[in-house]
């Protein structure tokens, strides 16, 4: 059960593209980072960018000190960098605090973080919310520090300043809003982070060109105090996202996982369990758990929003995550394109999912008078259209939506959909169904 909007098969090709643009930009929780990322992004889709000043309360944090980073080595004594951010923007531990000293090997090697069971990767790591610095290697760069001293330099500044996120916002035509959320905060790293905000892009571009039933409100935020901020400036607004999908890891050739929200039924998680169910074998549903990216904020018992998380291979549960060989060379055109259509998908079934009454139910009415039954073979699914006409017109009784006729039919959401259009064109269901897209 595909979009009904085939995708362009480039779309996955320019998603690719976008990504390789944007992984060089050494990205982290503030700074020219994200902006340059979102300058980009806008010039995709009609994105606003957000700055909020540091020190600026927001819920049970405050907004941190801009961070900002020019250059970052280790040398040798003689001059000699051995370990040189501008060969890895991994290779700082992201909001290090500046330095510049000579050191003893053994008082580096305190600062230094490599991972022994995988000698050529340089592992990513943060000091967010602890004054310290660092700088993350190879196994084999570390082992190779064998002189007595180093000279470490990490040009950064700490300031005030802002923190940075982008939003898209495209108004439907019912107040309700769907909420998209993808984290910008991850340096050089492909899969975790990139085809997350490239599959957003995919998702706006095509929603742009369509009619809207819902709003739809997409967040470009850094993970964790972003999520916060938008939360505590936007407040009162928070009651009119009625579903909400949090996306990330969506470009290796994985199989889709779904996290449900903490609600567990809401029809997000009713909706992308179907699509999944229908379009993506081998997919595997999880429960809530208050851990992974920002359904933590969103689905903090202050707001329980209805936010899943669709990702393919979840956030550490595959060994290049959080590393260097988490990049380009993991992520896929197809998977982008792939995500994207998923992500449609489950729009496409939210935006159409309605409740309809059935205006002839006492008795099957006639379908053969009106075309509708056994007439229908030009039509390639018609025994199963011509299931679904029945499964429709029995359960539409003002009770149940149209995904409820598709789940409990274990037809598709698409089909059942059809069979409405059709019965409704004839007068035997009344309610109102979404614009056809
Ligand atoms: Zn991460």
């Amino acid at each position: 059960m595909h979009s009904q909007s085939a995708l362009d098969p480039e779309v996955g090709r320019e998603l690719y593209q976008l990504a390789q643009e944007l992984y060089p930009i050494c990205r982290s929780i503030t700074g020219e980072g994200v902006r340059r990322t979102l300058k980009r992004i806008g010039d995709l889709v009609p994105l606003t960018v957000h700055e909020v000043r540091s020190g600026t309360q927001v819920l049970d944090w405050s907004v941190p000190l801009e961070w900002n980073i020019r250059d970052a080595w280790i040398a040798t004594t003689g001059g000699r960098r051995v370990v040189d951010l501008r060969d890895s923007n991994l290779h700082v531990v992201s909001y290090s605090r500046p330095v510049r000293a000579r050191l003893g090997r053994n008082e580096l090697d305190a600062h230094l973080h490599s991972l022994p069971d995988r000698p050529d990767w340089i592992p990513y790591r943060t000091t967010y919310y602890a004054d310290t610095w660092g700088f993350c290697v190879t196994e084999r760069q570390r082992a190779a520090l064998d002189d007595a001293e180093y000279d470490v330099c990490i040009d950064a500044t700490l300031e005030p300043g802002s923190l940075t996120y982008g939003e898209v916002v495209l108004p439907g035509n019912e107040s309700g809003e769907v909420l998209l959320s993808a984290h910008v905060c991850h340096p050089s790293l492909a899969n975790d982070n990139l085809s997350g905000i490239v599959t957003l892009v995919g998702v706006i571009q095509h929603l742009v060109r369509k009619p809207r039933r819902y709003t739809y409100r997409i967040l470009f935020a850094p993970g964790t105090i972003g999520a916060l901020t938008w939360l505590a400036t936007h407040e009162a607004d928070v009651h009119k996202i009625v579903h909400g999908l949090v996306v990330s890891c969506l470009g290796d050739s994985g199989t889709f996982t779904y996290k449900q929200s903490r609600q567990e039924a809401a029809e997000i998680d009713r909706v992308v369990e179907h699509v999944l169910r229908h379009s993506a074998p081998g997919h595997r549903v999880r429960r809530f758990s208050p851990d992974g990216y920002d359904e933590r904020q969103y689905c903090s018992p202050g707001f329980d929003m209805p936010v899943g998380r669709l990702t393919r291979t979840p956030n550490g549960e595959y060994p290049e995550y959080h590393t260097s060989a988490d990049n380009l060379d993991l992520i896929r055109p197809d998977a982008l394109a792939e995500s994207v259509d998923i992500v449609v998908t489950v729009l496409e079934v939210l935006d159409e999912n309605r409740t309809l009454v059935n205006q002839s139910p006492k008795g099957e009415p006639q379908l053969g008078r009106r075309g509708l039954y056994r007439t229908l073979g030009g039509l390639p699914d018609s025994p199963v259209l011509e299931q679904a006409i029945r499964w429709t017109l029995n359960l539409s009784d003002g009770r149940h939506s149209l995904l409820d006729i598709a789940e409990r039919s274990a037809l598709s959401f698409h089909v059942v959909r059809a069979a409405a259009c059709l019965l409704t064109d004839h007068g035997l269901l009344a309610g109102q169904l979404g614009p056809v897209r």
